[in-house]
């Protein structure tokens, strides 16, 4: 099995060397990568408007994430310091307790036509009822490519939400998201639903609130690997599931806990080219399905077994084909990074992604504070705004930790005595 360990150490060469040398990356994907060549700007000017150019972010891997017995290197894009040291922390406490378990509940993606102006909407439900095969039919009949790959339309409900009748399309998008499948689809029997009903269509639309898509993400931590010393490990156990009941109770701490969360799933979200805001829209819904706002992630304790437990579950309609995917070069190098994952397993490595960043964060503030850690790289941003060369960072940030006063005034005054210093 390869080991990672010393990873972090290395340069971005030197790392790329390893992915090579594992076989985990090719000789063309290493030199994509190394040369910065991303997306050409002809391929961006086709994927939105008024062009300039394209907008770079770091792109980072955290190895040793293992979900349902399968050992992944994950990709993340991300700007911000400490999420990927954060997850790659977790990733390894994680798996030394036995890694990650998933559960995807279903696949389906929900898409809506909402109808209104209906003199009975309770009639027009009947008479949508007993048309659901014909329905049925009609939509797979305008988008019949998703058939044939062994997808298509499932089901037809309906809901009278005040004046309007709303009907669902559940559709199975096989390894595409599916929000321009939804929306041929229901376009297509909008039609048929007016003359039906008597009502009128309002809308067709794909809903991101895909409630047919939820997975499930579970770990168990011994607390022993909490913290070498047995009383202070129990302690941090309890405090983390103190932490969980306080983001059920306060949406001011929820909204936060799950920013936490989606600081690892926006990470890969992004690295794999997916729709970000469809996949957040779907999310924060779900944390307010009960009416208040709360932690989409829960943590307990099992004191028989000095156990952590944690799960998180949420909507994940994520994509392995469609939208962007196949264009961008680096999101070809994330797939090969993740060794080609259908949607299912992507899917899942996201969930047990979120739910490692939620460890770290809760870990890291209930014992050595969030801003420990953080002011550490914080120290590093402000190091490189300064002006500071590549020899000059480490001593700078040095400077300003002891100091500990965090601002670029004080980081620049610091560079320039570096400088004196060395003159
Ligand atoms: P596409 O419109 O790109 O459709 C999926 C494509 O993937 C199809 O061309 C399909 O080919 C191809 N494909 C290849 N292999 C497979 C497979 N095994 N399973 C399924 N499809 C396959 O993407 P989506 O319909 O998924 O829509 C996603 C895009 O829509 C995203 O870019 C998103 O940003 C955007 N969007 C999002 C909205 C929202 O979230 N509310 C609203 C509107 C757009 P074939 O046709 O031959 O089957």
């Amino acid at each position: 099995m390869t080991s990672w360990t010393g990873f972090s150490k290395k340069t971005p060469q030197e790392r790329l060397e390893k992915l090579l040398t594992e076989k985990v990356l090719s000789q063309e994907r290493v030199q994509e990568l190394r040369t910065g060549a991303t997306l050409p700007v002809t391929t961006a000017n086709q994927m939105a408007e008024n062009v300039l150019g394209t907008f770079a972010l770091p792109y980072a891997v955290v190895p040793d994430f293992y979900v349902n017995g399968k050992d992944y290197l994950v990709p993340f894009v991300t700007e911000e310091p400490s999420v990927v040291l954060a997850a790659s922390f977790a990733a390894k406490i994680i798996k030394h307790s036995g890694g990650f378990t998933t559960l995807i509940h279903e696949r389906l993606m929900i898409g809506q036509v909402a109808l209104y102006g209906l003199a009975d909407q309770v009639a027009a439900q009947e008479l949508i009822k007993k048309a659901e095969t014909e329905l049925i039919e009609l939509a797979n009949q305008a988008y019949p490519s998703i058939v044939k790959r062994g997808g298509g339309a499932r089901a037809v409900t309906t809901a009278i939400k005040e004046d309007f009748l709303i009907v669902y399309l559940s559709v199975d998008t096989q390894e595409a998201m599916g929000a321009n499948m939804l929306n041929t689809m229901l376009e297509a029997i909008s039609g048929r639903l007016e003359d039906l009903t008597g009502g009128e269509c309002l809308m067709a639309i794909l809903s991101n609130y895909a409630t047919e898509s939820l997975v499930t993400a579970k770990c168990q931590i011994p607390f022993r690997y909490l913290s070498r010393d047995r009383s202070e490990a129990g302690t941090i156990a309890k405090k983390m599931a103190l932490a969980s009941d306080l983001a059920q109770a306060d949406p001011y701490r929820a909204s936060t806990h799950n920013k936490g969360i989606f600081n690892g799933i926006d990470a890969v979200v992004l690295a794999t080219g997916n729709d970000w805001r469809a996949i957040e829209a779907g999310a924060h819904a779900y944390a307010a399905r009960d009416g208040q706002y709360r932690g989409l992630s829960t943590w307990a304790i099992d004191k028989e077994q000095n156990l952590l437990k944690g799960q998180l579950t949420l909507p994940m309609p994520i994509a392995t084909k469609g939208g962007s995917i196949g264009l961008n070069p680096t999101v070809a190098a994330s797939f090969d990074l993740l060794q080609e994952p259908t949607a299912k397993e992507l899917a899942s490595i996201i969930v047990a992604v979120g739910l490692a960043q939620n460890f770290a964060a809760l870990k890291a503030l209930v014992s050595t504070g969030i801003q420990a850690g953080h002011m550490k790289l914080q120290a590093k941003s402000l190091a490189l705004l300064a002006g500071a060369k590549e020899e000059e960072v480490a001593p700078l940030v040095k400077h300003l930790t002891e100091a500990k006063i965090f601002n670029l005034e004080n980081a620049q005054e610091i560079l320039k005595k570096i400088r004196q210093d060395k003159k």
